[in-house]
């Protein structure tokens, strides 16, 4: 098969996959990946030119331009049109079912991996749970890749003879972690990670093995290993300066299954706490309000929700798709945000308020849907591509803060810029947009990513030659080479649309606009430390730092965050309430010390992930700090 021919089954696959998933309206939950995106927007925009009668010139992928109009039609029918009306039309004094107000002994907003893992855990100790979500619950999790991070011995570690300890990962944490939170909390979650990881297994039942029960290790450096593995190096622990003081192993276990396996991860959640006795779930359930007795009091949580109305609540299932999907490639935000105006005119509409008391875990995600607060919060971010789900949209950091409740790390964001794989061009040269070298290419994506946002205004390339270009486009294009489809495409998007060509490098920088005598010194200096056989510079391993960048034409690959539309940058927020590291305690803004009944765990608070974001580290902090949580709750109550 041609080269190009290939290209269009990728695109076409990948556009099938995100059209008949979400646009056919199944509330199923698909992995919204970055990379289909590429693809979606570049239709999208053809789409306008074509519909403001001014087609350009460019490839067509036979049928798919219609398929996309027809689905976006109806993506907009739906929300401008058929929503209103429905909502319209449904009886307010319909009787509602009434809800069974039993009396709980804890009570967690937020069914994702925090917040289940603190219901199991408090259920098991035999606390009555009431697990309430505002959708139908899985949230990110259900959408992740379902990479978990755990060592210091795990049995995934063991049955493959990798050696490693829990000073090892400290080691390599404390690094990534900045000190946003306390040394004992690291600690604590690097001893406690061999069981959490046994507890994924054996109690919630999560695969990390294959079918036929092996465990299957990836040795390649990689943002996403191919579907057969379960276990591979997830993030900087063989990058300088990482690499100084840890010693590099494999920590970053994948959920068993096709592709990105989060809703593999999340059924194993879903299943136990169901299957639980002790644990209520109510879904269609918004938290949004503290109740607060003083500044160190949390008495419960004021919730709002929906009557258990079949039409409604799957109105509400599809406002939840669309609006997670849509920021793939609405880039102006009209769809998810309107998405969540018809969401609020359901619950003020129809929604029945409760107020529960009982000790109050918050685990409702991130805040990174929500413009105003990307905004004030974390502007360097601001303008990225949406990353989770619509209920990423900061209710339960709004409802901290509005009780006085102190938060951390708002500042920091993950934006994720994998340029492997295809893993060639990890010996290419990262640049600012002036073409000064400006870090180790070798350093996991989103790290790198953060070198661009927080120091070159989210700017920059990177430049290859001719050698590199062949040798990244032929793993793009050669199903063999383990790529997962949306990678060959990013790959493909990159190396043919997304960048820029000179045959010498002044070409290149004329090109670009990079300083020509810039670009050119720092190539030179780069090829000279080639020949000397060490990265002065930025320390980039000899693996990828042993070719010259000589061999023109020469290529740029933008890298800018915003506004780059073959390369979107996902983003999430990793900041939120601020947590006593032993206990999973909120802390008071007026007086910093612990607020009694309340809880803070996964996206929603500060912890392991709030400095530094690397695959597998959202999801075993979220454990970490929803099992955290569910343990102190519990232990309290059987005190008293
Ligand atoms: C495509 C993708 C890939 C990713 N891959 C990985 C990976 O491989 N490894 C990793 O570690 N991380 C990954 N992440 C990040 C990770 O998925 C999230 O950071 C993590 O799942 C957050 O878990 P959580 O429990 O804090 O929140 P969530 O899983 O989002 O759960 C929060 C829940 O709270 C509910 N909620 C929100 N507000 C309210 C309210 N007011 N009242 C009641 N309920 C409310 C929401 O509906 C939601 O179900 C990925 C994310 C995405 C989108």
């Amino acid at each position: 098969m041609s080269c190009s021919k290939k290209f269009l089954c990728l695109v076409w696959g990948a556009l099938t996959r995100f059209i008949y998933g979400v646009g056919g309206f199944n509330p199923i939950v698909l992995p919204i990946s970055p990379l289909i995106q590429i693809v979606i927007m570049e239709r999208v925009e053809r789409l306008n030119q074509h519909l403001s009668d001014n087609p350009v010139a460019g490839v067509r992928v036979g049928g798919d331009l219609d398929e996309i109009k027809r689905r976006i039609r109806s993506w907009n029918e739906y929300l401008h049109k058929i929503v209103p009306s429905r909502l319209q039309r449904m009886d307010i004094d319909r009787p509602s079912k009434e809800w069974d107000n039993n009396q709980f002994d804890i009570l967690v907003v937020g069914f994702g991996a925090a917040g289940a893992s603190a219901a199991l855990e408090a259920a098991d100790s035999g606390m009555k749970v009431l697990l309430v979500d505002r959708f139908d619950g899985g949230g990110s999790t259900r959408r992740s890749g379902g990479v978990y991070y755990a060592g210091g011995g795990t049995t995934a570690q063991k049955d493959l003879g990798i050696q490693d300890t829990p000073e090892n990962m400290f080691d390599y944490i404390k690094q990534e972690n900045g000190g946003v939170v306390d040394d004992r909390t690291i600690r604590d979650f690097c001893f406690q990670s061999p069981e959490n990881f046994r507890w994924l297994e054996n109690r919630v039942g999560i695969p990390f093995k294959n079918q036929q029960g092996e465990r299957i290790l990836f040795e390649t450096k990689t943002s996403y290993p191919p579907s057969n593995v379960t276990l591979y190096q997830s993030g900087n622990e063989s990058a300088h300066p990482y690499s100084k003081n840890t010693i590099p192993v494999p920590r970053g276990n994948r959920a068993f299954g096709e592709y990105l396996t989060g809703n593999i991860f999340f059924g194993g959640f879903e299943k136990s706490v169901e299957d639980h006795p002790n644990i209520t779930v109510k879904h269609h359930c918004m938290a949004n309000k503290l109740i607060m007795q003083d500044e160190n009091t949390c008495t419960g949580v004021s919730l709002i929700s929906l009557p258990d109305w079949e039409d409604l609540r799957s109105i509400h299932v599809m406002l939840h798709e669309i609006g997670s999907g849509s920021p793939m490639f609405d880039t102006e935000r009209t769809m998810d945000l309107l998405c969540k105006s018809h969401e609020q005119v359901m619950f003020n509409k129809f929604g029945i308020t409760h107020e529960i008391k009982a000790p109050v875990v918050l685990a409702c995600g991130g805040f990174y849907f929500n413009k105003e607060m990307v905004e004030k919060y974390a502007p360097k971010y601001n303008g990225l591509m949406p990353l989770g789900n619509l209920g990423d949209d900061g209710t339960g950091h709004t409802m901290a803060a509005e009780a006085n409740i102190a938060l951390d790390c708002m500042d920091r964001c993950s934006a994720w810029k994998f340029i492997n794989p295809p893993l060639s061009m990890v010996e290419g040269v990262l640049t600012n947009s002036e073409g000064e070298r400006v870090g180790n290419e070798d350093v996991y994506g989103a790290s790198f990513a953060d070198f661009l946002v927080q120091h070159h205004s989210g700017k920059g390339w990177l430049v290859i030659d001719k050698t590199i270009w062949h040798e990244a486009n032929s793993d793009c294009t050669n199903p063999e080479s383990g790529l997962q489809q949306d990678q060959q495409m990013q790959g493909l998007a990159n190396l043919h649309r997304n960048c820029k060509q000179g045959n010498s490098v002044q070409e290149l920088a004329l090109a670009t606009g990079m300083d020509v005598s810039c670009l050119e010194k720092t190539i030179d200096k780069y090829n000279h430390n080639i020949s000397l056989k060490n990265d002065v510079e930025f320390g980039k391993d000899s693996k990828f730092f042993h070719r010259k960048i000589e061999h023109g034409p020469f290529f740029a690959i933008n890298l800018n965050m915003a506004g780059n539309k073959y390369w979107p940058t996902p983003c999430m927020s990793l900041g939120g309430v601020k947590v006593d590291g032993k206990t999973g305690q909120a802390l008071s803004s007026v007086n910093e010390k612990v607020v009694n009944g309340l809880y803070a765990a996964g996206r929603c608070a500060t912890g392991i992930a709030s400095n530094y974001y690397v695959s597998g580290f959202s999801l075993a902090d979220c454990v970490f700090s929803g099992r955290r949580a569910g343990k102190h709750a519990s232990n309290l109550k059987l005190d008293h």
